[in-house]
């Protein structure tokens, strides 16, 4: 029985590993690479794996950086099942829907850019998938209740817990059982793991708090803020008032650039928990995205995953939260007039790492003006358009447009759908005896500082590399649960 790192191994995207066990192979996540000129050439490299192979897939949340890939696998023929929770498997065809857009257009603009030889730029000039594809991946997603053990295959069972990051996130407990001719009889090995998918910050709106483990033989964790510490949830709240009061004096807009899932829904709540305090009556908010919009009727309707607070706020609730003065933004002509606003508008859209969609657009028509605002709310991956401004560029270029930064860019951390080091850590401490740790979904600065403070607590700690593999059997049995029943 063995582990396998693949992707988000040394870097945050392209979630991908691959679990051998009892004569079969699971894949956990099969992310898209994102971030970077050559993440288009990587994402349509082939897998190291044969994808007919793969039995089947669990996947730990919607974002494209962990299921953008599923398309791909089933067009290079896997057909088995994709095991998620009930409201991932409701926004992963929202998701990879527009995924699929997107690749059409990234195809068309090679064929473009190709003057009509095709052969000029190659493969680029064919999608990476189409709807088809997705439709495929839609079809094999067979949804798993919450804190359910499931057994996929004898020998490999699942359970899905809370992972606290977006509706419909998991971290992943899964037991493997191996005797010596492969199969799992009695007296087999046994091993459990677990695998943390993306975490979230404890006590982040809406969603419940990332569930606490008690043992595992092995840990697959991500290390996305390892080496960072978000501001306190309620000074990041009060920052955030206080940028939307001067920009209210500045008499600009504000331009959030926000996943479609997740953070345009929770910046949306906020806006109508303080709506009163921060007297946003004097704003238009645009929620400007036909994702973003469909991700949050998800939302809405699964409010056995809400907080207490959320329980509470959501009695007010009528599919939205209760704002006034949203509009929703759904056609291209919805998101131009948006255009010709030249202040009190407060603009969620996506993509959320500003390298591409329509926020593009509320960028090109602000960013020069400095009475605007822009208001970065999650994980800005490099050569990301939002990584530039996170550093402060004062130029970047836009539709290959040189467009000036004047406007006001502020970095908000404590909104991150991902936990700090300190709630890694605390995520970690709840695991006694203390299993070993693989790094991934973090850049590797993140990653190493994340593994020296897991050394400080006697943890085994390694940053995970693509190719890395971990023979299971070799590992102490440390799970006070080998077998989940
Ligand atoms: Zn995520």
């Amino acid at each position: 029985m063995q582990l396998e790192f693949f992707g988000a191994a040394g870097e945050v995207t392209g979630s991908c590993h691959i679990v051998r066990a009892a004569g079969r192979q699971v894949l956990l996540d099969c992310g898209m690479i994102q971030g970077g000129a050559d993440a288009p050439a990587r994402n349509r490299l082939p897998f190291p794996f044969d994808a007919a192979s793969i039995d089947a897939v669990v996947l730990s949340h919607a974002h494209i950086d962990h299921c953008g890939r599923l398309p791909l696998l089933v067009k290079r023929g896997f057909r088995g099942p994709i095991y998620t929770n009930a409201p991932c498997a409701d926004l992963v065809p929202i998701l990879l829907r527009d995924s699929a857009g997107l690749a059409l257009r990234e195809a068309e603009r090679a064929a473009r850019d190709s003057n009509g030889d095709r052969a000029a730029n190659g493969e680029r000039a064919v999608p990476l998938f189409d709807l088809e594809d997705v439709d495929a991946v839609v079809k094999q997603l067979v949804a798993i209740p919450y804190d359910t053990a499931r057994e996929l295959f004898p020998g490999i069972t699942v359970r899905v817990r809370d992972a606290g990051h977006i509706l419909g996130s998991s971290s992943v407990e899964l037991w493997v059982a191996e005797g010596p001719s492969g199969g799992a009889p009695p007296g087999a090995t046994r091993r459990k793991l677990v695998f943390s998918g993306d975490l979230g910050q404890y006590d982040t709106p809406i969603l419940q708090d990332p569930f606490r483990f008690e043992s595992a033989d092995l840990v697959l964790m991500e290390s996305t803020y390892g080496n960072r510490r978000h501001r306190e949830r309620q000074d990041t709240e009060r920052e955030l008032g206080a940028i939307l009061a001067q920009a209210a004096r500045d008499g600009g807009n504000v331009i959030v650039p926000a996943f479609a899932i997740g953070r345009s829904q929770e910046f949306l709540y906020l806006l109508a928990q303080h709506y009163g305090e921060w007297h946003l009556a004097r704003w238009k908010v645009f929620l400007d995205s036909p994702m973003a919009i469909s991700a949050s009727r998800v939302y809405w309707k699964h409010p056995d995953r809400f907080d207490d607070e959320a329980s509470r706020l959501r009695a007010t609730f009528r599919g939205m939260p209760p704002l006034p003065n949203l509009v929703l933004s759904e056609t291209p002509d919805d998101s131009r007039a948006i255009n010709d606003l030249r202040g009190g508008a407060i603009i969620i859209a996506g993509s959320g790492m500003a390298n591409g969609g329509r926020v593009l657009h509320h960028l090109k028509h602000n960013l020069a003006r400095p009475e605007c605002h822009v208001i970065i709310v999650g994980f800005q991956a490099p050569g990301t358009l939002g990584r530039q401004l996170v550093d402060r560029r004062p130029e970047v270029r836009i539709h290959g447009q040189r467009v000036p930064v004047a406007a006001q860019v502020h970095t908000l951390g404590g909104l991150s759908a991902h936990g700090d080091q300190d709630d890694l850590l605390r995520w970690y401490d709840s695991f006694a005896p203390r299993p070993p740790v693989y790094l991934v979904h973090g850049e590797i600065e993140a990653a190493e500082a994340l593994a020296v403070k897991l050394r400080e607590r006697g943890a085994t700690a390694t940053v995970s590399q693509p190719g890395l593999r971990v023979d299971l059997s070799d590992l102490p049995a440390l799970a006070r649960d080998p077998s989940p029943t």
